[in-house]
């Protein structure tokens, strides 16, 4: 007699599993039919993420006549784009001056320098929060959205004074206090009452955002404009004009590789990007009481200036969903689902999380997830079509990928059509990291940057003045 499933073996009770924004995503999770067999298109997109989505999203909208098939492996909202911390933010994961330097290397800055070129990004990359937020209230989709801002707390003087140099930092950029301002302790505080707040940077660009409903709701509206997503098919390799699946082939004009965290599986891709791990902890709905003693209403996204990562956001159903950096990187590149869920880092997520509210007092801790980010080896994002082979990309957005994808999606969708719109002179256009080293090179370097991060905000609590570990580890381990 057959063992009768439970909900969980079920493909759909997997997905639903995933995380507290699977579960909480209105959706059955019921996979889309698969590729049937060979064919053509003139898009195929490999990932069903936000890049995969928002590009054929804009495809469709500017060409509802073009075939565009996407080609996931699981469902849509699989990977980070359901998983994420939900801030749509206009984060780049290379700073301001590392877009300009790697712009004036390239020459990609063709109408002026390369400071021009990184202004004219840090202002993309404002509109992308808007242009999300337009797209949501659009197509009805019911992704939580609330346009917040992030909070970047201090939670000691070196913190603090890292805040002030990043403020003077912007305004050097022709950010002004509309952009990023600075808060003092009692201003941070009334805003979010946690522990050991000596002051905080203010930014109204960023939407704290339900990421599975959004992602979900892409899919739907991509699908309503017309174009074709096969859930549960596995690309083995993107190749000039054409993707191979055990189902079988499909040839296009152009092939967009939006596989971010998982372009390390694909034949040939292994160095490309590298997948790190961000791990994420959610608490049941808080009461209204602890609420009014945590405050963040409007729900701000919040987080410290500490080295590693840690990012959080109030949920509309009056959670703290929190998550940071921390789990290890995973020789060869390998991604495994059983990398999503590190009971050491949660341990330590919980803890963190405890000492920053502890106004929580007893909060259950309710979901525990994670999942992999694109890490390329310059930290720089970038989108880009190789005419010569009809290979798309968009992706290394590292931990901000939420806003960016839109970007990328919106400037393949230009470069696809070749329209000369400001959106594909932007510098990341084309920009090629080097790849990363062949192991256990990768592996030691990875890794050593992720432990470096914590050592220095030990080492900055300790000695009360900014990290030399960090600065000494900056050019090997990125800006972020
Ligand atoms: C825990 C966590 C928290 C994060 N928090 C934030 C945040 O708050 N703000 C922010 O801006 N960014 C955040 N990020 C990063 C952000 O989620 C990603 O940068 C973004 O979602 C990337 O979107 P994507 O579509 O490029 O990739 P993904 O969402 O990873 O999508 C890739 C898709 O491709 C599919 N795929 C992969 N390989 C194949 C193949 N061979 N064949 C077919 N399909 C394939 C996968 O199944 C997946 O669905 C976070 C990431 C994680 C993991």
């Amino acid at each position: 007699m057959g063992r009768a499933l439970s909900v969980a073996d079920t493909s759909s009770g997997r997905y639903r599993a995933l995380s507290l924004w699977h579960e909480t995503a209105d959706d059955d999770w019921v996979p889309r039919p698969g590729l049937p067999g060979s064919t053509e298109a003139d898009v195929a997109i490999v990932g069903a993420g936000f890049t995969g989505l928002w590009t054929a999203y804009y495809l469709a909208v500017a060409s509802p006549s073009l075939r565009v098939v996407v080609l996931e492996g699981e469902v849509a909202g699989f990977g980070a784009s359901g998983r994420n911390g939900g801030w749509c933010s206009a984060l780049f994961p290379s700073s301001a001056a590392g877009i300009a330097r790697a712009a004036d290397r390239s020459g990609a800055s063709k109408s002026g320098s390369g400071r021009e070129a990184a202004t004219r990004m840090l202002r993309a990359m404002q509109d992308t929060v808007g242009e999300v937020g337009r797209v949501v209230a659009s197509e009805g989709i019911d992704a939580h959205w609330q346009q917040g801002g992030t909070l970047t707390l201090a939670r000691h003087p070196v913190q603090l004074r890292r805040l002030r140099a990043e403020v003077a930092d912007a305004r050097t950029w022709g950010l002004g206090a509309e952009d990023l301002d600075l808060l003092d302790a009692a201003e941070a505080r009334a805003r979010a009452a946690a522990s050991h707040v000596h002051g905080a940077t203010y930014t109204p660009h960023c939407a704290a955002v339900h990421p599975a409903r959004l992602v979900r709701g892409l899919a739907q509206a991509v699908e309503r404009r017309g174009v074709t997503v096969h859930e549960q098919t596995p690309v083995r390799a993107v190749r000039p004009w054409r993707v191979d699946t055990e189902a079988g082939s499909v040839r296009a004009e152009v092939v967009v590789r939006a596989t971010e965290g998982y372009t390390p599986v694909l034949v040939g891709e292994r160095r490309t990007l590298a997948p790190v791990y961000s791990l994420m902890i959610a608490t049941e709905p808080l009461s209204d009481d602890v609420w009014a003693r945590i405050g963040m209403a409007g729900r701000p996204t919040l987080t410290d200036a500490r080295h590693l990562i840690i990012y959080c956001q109030r949920t509309a159903d009056g959670r703290l969903a929190f998550g940071g950096r921390g789990a290890p990187y995973h020789f060869g590149s390998r991604v495994r689902p059983g990398f999503d869920r590190e009971p050491g880092v949660f341990r330590q997520l919980e803890k963190a999380l405890r000492e920053l509210f502890p106004q929580i007092g007893d909060a259950r801790i309710t979901h525990r997830w994670g999942g992999p980010l694109g890490v390329p080896r310059d930290w720089h994002a970038s989108v880009g079509l190789d005419k010569a082979t009809g290979v798309a990309w968009g992706g290394g957005y590292v931990g901000d990928g939420v806003g960016t994808s839109n970007l990328a999606g919106r400037t393949i969708a230009d470069l696809v059509l070749g329209r000369q719109s400001p959106l594909v002179d932007l510098p990341w256009v084309g920009h090629r990291s080097r790849r990363w080293e062949p192991e256990p090179l990768r592996w030691l370097g990875v890794n050593t940057g992720l432990r470096v991060m914590s050592v220095a905000d030990l080492e900055e609590r300790l000695t009360r003045r900014p990290s030399l570990i960090a600065r000494a580890m900056a050019p090997l381990v990125g800006g972020h």
